[in-house]
């Protein structure tokens, strides 16, 4: 039997699977089917946008992008697969930097594909949708044969037995156990040498899913996942290594709703304490071996607010053993304390603000002088929630002013428009997605970008800061877009065709806009570009340096620049 993982992506709020990032999702399937008996090399791996290269198109140009995408399709090597597994679904807005995730329209396309045996799975099972601020799409009518409302590493197993005995049930809902997770994920890892960017990806890792909490924030589908199912800790072990076999280099344990609330303990509050042995074995057996990023997601900052002294114990644990760079994202959603109280969400203003101090107090520091803070909070805000007026915006204004005022670090604000899926809070009571303040959320988010992040990339990416192990994911109109691998890494756009998919160390040197600009480092005064010259030095300068060259030491190099500036960042 001939299979294809089609990997449509997901983005979760507690897993993402957009390059470079590979969600569970492809893994854990992998890892069902070899466990089923089939061997590593009749399982294929395939993402959207390599398919869409192998058909030569890209993606959704032209009014005629379906029906060229299901000619091509249909003529392709995709119908002389037995059986297709496509991975796919939505259920937080998001950007992606080079990569477009699934669109309807090759979902329509590919589920009318004539020849192999089809089944849909992922988060897709909540419904198609593709941007904030909308309805979910009912996917149930589509023509898959199979199509997985249960876990789809569960359900491929269960159609397979099916098509054994000749039988279709089209619509399957199986869910596995934690226990199943952790007999099967080892045994995925082998698919990830198959993934066209190996191995400059990162894994997610799941340490449990499920929300803790005994009533759940009205916009969040992690409840319909039921109780929490942990891992065992071996078993992610386990997992950790094999990946590291395979040769993974970078990895984020984001794949749950709250890390402090792995195995965590008792209740108070409707919050639960974290379990910090459990952390500490997880961190150092990824610090020990060696992984070169080693990042985390989500962090209930009630969970902080609650367990006070346990959290910052925990959060020491993850800031040792993480590396640079790491952000505790926090689902703040808003400010707005009518909001929370009717969205029953986590934190109320005052007590945001003291789990980002007490972040700030754990991970706030660098370990190279040029480096990156260690573990800093990141905010997310979600828009069009149950309550909302004219005036929550101005008060999320305060909020991130408050952080100003306390000279607090935030790595990055991430503003959302609430997606609705069927079985949330939002659903049941019918609220629209689209949020009725149009003029308000479009300033609240021109003055988070143009007051606030201004203000905060100055702090967090102060000039000078050194980006290692950068990566270039999109070259245009003569700059590189570089990010470094990790949790939400920071886009640094470069004034200089750089090869597409390499590795630079990377300065700071300027904020423009909305970006941040970055040169190679060390910056070769004698070799660079003026282009790269100028966004340092300013026009005048750079043409002056380029005059006097070649240069023999650095003390020539300021005797033309008139004062020494990054010093230890040039070489001659
Ligand atoms: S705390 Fe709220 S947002 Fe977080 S997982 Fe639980 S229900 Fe979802």
């Amino acid at each position: 039997m001939k299979v294809l993982i089609l990997d449509g992506y997901v983005d979760e709020p507690t897993c993402l699977g957009v390059p470079p990032y590979v969600s569970t999702y492809v893994r854990y399937v992998a890892g069902a089917l070899v466990d089923y008996g089939l061997k590593e090399k009749s399982i294929d791996y395939l993402t959207i946008d390599e398919l869409r290269e192998k058909l030569g198109l890209k993606p959704y140009i032209g009014n005629n992008y379906l029906e060229d995408f299901s000619k091509a399709l249909n003529k392709s090597f995709v119908k002389n697969y037995d059986l297709l597994i496509l991975i796919s679904g939505l259920t937080v807005p998001g950007r992606y930097l080079g990569f477009t995730p699934l669109a309807y329209s090759e979902l329509f396309a590919i589920s009318h594909l004539k020849g192999p045996v089809k089944i849909l799975g992922g988060p897709i099972r909540f419904g198609f949708a593709f941007k904030g601020g909308e309805f979910a799409l009912n996917i149930e009518d589509l023509p898959f044969e199979f199509i997985s409302l249960g876990d789809i590493e569960k359900d491929v197993l269960v159609a397979l037995n099916l098509l054994k005995k000749q039988e279709f049930f089209k619509i399957l809902k199986n869910f596995r156990t934690s226990e199943e997770i952790d007999k099967i994920a080892y045994k995925g890892s082998f698919i990830l040498k198959k993934h066209f960017l190996y191995p400059n990806i990162i894994c997610e890792i799941e340490t449990y899913r499920g929300c803790e909490r005994k009533n759940h924030c009205s916009f969040c589908t992690e409840k319909l996942y039921g109780k929490p199912q942990f891992r065992s800790i071996d078993g992610i072990l386990k997992e950790l290594e094999s990946l590291k076999e395979v040769g993974v280099k970078y990895i984020r344990i984001g794949r749950q709703p709250n890390i402090l609330g792995y195995l965590s303990l008792e209740e108070k509050n409707g919050f639960k304490k974290p379990n910090i042995e459990a952390l500490e074995k997880i961190f150092k057996k990824a610090y020990d071996l060696k992984f070169q990023v080693r990042h985390i997601d989500n962090v209930n900052p009630g969970t902080i607010f609650h367990f006070q002294e346990e959290s910052k114990k925990a959060l020491k644990i993850i800031s040792t053993y993480d590396t640079p760079g790491d952000v505790a994202a926090f689902g703040i959603e808003s400010a707005d304390e009518k909001v929370i109280k009717e969205n029953n969400l986590k934190v109320y203003p005052e007590e945001a603000l003291k789990a980002i101090e007490i972040v700030n107090e754990v991970g706030a520091f660098k370990e190279d002088k040029y480096g990156e803070y260690k573990l800093l909070p990141g905010l997310n805000f979600l828009v069009g929630l149950k309550g909302e007026t004219r005036k929550t915006f101005k008060k999320n204004i305060k909020f991130l002013e408050e952080i100003l005022k306390r000279d607090l670090l935030v790595r990055r604000v991430n503003i959302r428009q609430v997606m609705i899926f069927p079985g949330t809070k939002l659903f049941e009571e019918n609220i629209k997605p689209k949020t009725k303040f149009q003029n308000e959320f479009k300033h609240f988010k021109y003055w988070v970008r143009n007051v606030f992040d201004k203000e905060m990339l100055k702090k967090v990416y102060e000039k000078g800061t050194i980006i290692k192990n950068a990566f270039v994911w999109e070259v245009k109109e003569g700059f590189s877009y570089v990010k470094p691998f990790g949790t939400y890494p920071i886009t640094i756009k470069v004034p200089k065709v750089l090869p597409l998919y390499s590795y630079i160390d990377i300065f700071i040197v300027d904020y423009k806009e909305r970006s941040v600009i970055g040169v190679p480092y060390p910056l070769d005064i004698n070799k660079e570009d003026i282009r790269v010259l100028k966004y340092v030095f300013g026009e005048n300068l750079a043409k002056k340096l380029i005059l006097n060259r070649p240069f023999k030491n650095k003390e020539d190099v300021f005797k033309i620049l008139g004062r020494k500036i990054f010093e230890e960042h040039i070489k001659v």
